[in-house]
């Protein structure tokens, strides 16, 4: 075949929709840090959102991925069962609660949020799932439809899933009340929904982040988990929670919930940090609650996938051998403290929150009539500005108006320092101590 300069070269582009948050082209990246196309390096507060747990490419999970690609990359584990995923899971039953000894893998955080629906409906008989304003599940249909972080995640497509409903979630900062106002409200708002519309014995679940992730980088407080879990034992539900993003190590506990002591749920899912930037992801409960799943009912081709299973077995020991969940408590402390003697000087900045490393930075402005109310240009113009300075970030927030900082578990002190500093440096850019 011959080709002329005439001939139409046929070219394809990235979907219009993919909105890039940083204009950054990854060249490498290695431990919290990013080398760009563009020569520069950038500190990585965004870590593939809450993925490289264990910074990026860290040393020995690019080596199990390697021997692991060499000696077997994908062997469907319903047909072919392979060593790695028998060894993480071995690995899980280590750091998973007492109790939740059955593990299910799938690819993504929103394929597990499914499966655990598809579970507790299966194992109650029961239709209706009660979520929590703010959540965010994931973007499948039923994950969207449990998602309530944002119009943007659901609009334009419905009908979504029924049967789910929300209860409020203790938004302190939003109502302008202390923490346990904001539980008490919300507690006794979720039992006014169990008697006013969603029947206790028509309910299969609640379902929860220990940390509202893209709604806003809000700590559940213990007292409402432990609420949650009180209600849902007294009324036969099936508490979920979702560590997707809060899981691994984030917050200084290995599992979010933890925070709350006493409280174990009946199902945890996990995905992103589970295998340092790998698709995977799993959920686990008790066996008698896993069984319940009808046979075929739960699975997909690329599920627990042999590679991504072998880096998860690492990233835990990684995690144990490197302390990274002290490193994780310790660092966070030291970003949160640096973050909230910045604040003071930018009156935006209305609340300055988090857990770990884990922090949100939540910008607002007053309206016409003297209301306190989201400011989204705001966060988004400091989210900009970071990158200019070294330092990529996020924003989150149901209104867009929060930037989020996710260091990797393998941040070191200094590099939190240089990240405060750089992100004081860009709020004096976008903002100008306004
Ligand atoms: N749950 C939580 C808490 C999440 O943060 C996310 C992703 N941001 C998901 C579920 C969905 O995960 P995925 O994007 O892998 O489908």
């Amino acid at each position: 075949m011959t080709t002329t300069a005439e001939t139409a070269v046929p070219t394809a582009h990235l979907s219009p929709i993919l909105k890039q948050a940083t204009p950054v082209v990854v060249d490498h990246a290695q431990g919290s840090w990013i080398r760009g196309t563009d020569g520069n390096d950038y500190l990585d507060f965004t870590t593939g959102i809450g993925v490289t747990s264990t910074g990026h490419c860290h040393p020995r999970v690019v080596a199990a991925a390697q021997a692991q690609c060499a000696k077997v990359i994908h062997a469907q584990y319903t047909t072919v069962m392979h060593q790695p995923l028998l060894e993480l899971t071995e690995k899980l039953g280590r750091v998973l609660p007492p109790g939740l000894d059955s593990v299910f893998y799938a690819n993504s955080g929103s394929e597990a949020v499914e499966a655990s629906i598809r579970l507790a409906r299966m194992a109650t008989g029961r239709p209706n799932i009660i979520v929590f304003q703010g959540g965010f599940h994931g973007r499948t249909v039923a994950a969207a439809s449990l998602t309530t972080a944002g119009t943007k995640f659901s609009a334009g497509f419905s009908p979504l899933m029924s049967g789910v409903h929300m209860a409020p979630f203790p938004y302190a900062f939003r109502y302008g009340w202390d923490t346990d106002t904001a539980v008490d409200f919300a507690l006794r708002e979720l039992d006014y929904l169990l008697t006013s519309r969603v029947a206790p014995n028509d309910t299969a679940a609640f379902l929860i982040e220990p940390v509202l992730g893209d709604g806003g980088y809000l700590p559940t407080p213990p007292r409402f988990l432990a609420g949650l879990r009180e209600r849902a034992t007294r009324h036969g539900i099936v508490f979920i929670v979702d560590e997707v993003q809060a899981g691994f190590g984030r917050t200084g506990k290995f599992w979010g919930h933890q925070h709350a002591d006493g409280v174990v749920p009946d199902i945890i899912i996990t995905a992103k940090g589970l295998a340092s930037g790998f698709p995977i992801s799993a959920i686990a409960a008790p066996t008698e609650l896993m069984s319940k799943a009808w046979p075929g009912s739960q699975g997909g081709t690329y599920g627990g996938n042999a590679v991504a299973a072998a880096a998860a077995v690492e990233t835990i020991a990684v995690i144990e051998d490197e302390g990274l969940v002290e490193n994780a408590r310790v660092r966070g402390e030291q970003m949160l403290a640096g973050l909230r003697e910045i604040a003071p000087r930018f009156p935006r900045i209305g609340d300055v929150r988090g857990i770990g490393l884990m922090a949100g930075i939540e910008f607002v402005t007053t309206d016409a009539s003297g209301a306190t109310v989201p400011d989204s240009a705001a966060a988004i113009a400091v989210q900009q500005a970071t990158t200019g300075q070294g330092l990529l970030t996020l924003t989150c927030g149901p209104g867009g108006n929060v930037v989020r900082l996710i260091p990797a578990l393998v941040v070191t002190e200094d590099e939190i320092r240089l990240g405060l500093h750089r992100f004081a440096a860009a709020l004096d850019v976008a903002l100008g101590g306004a």
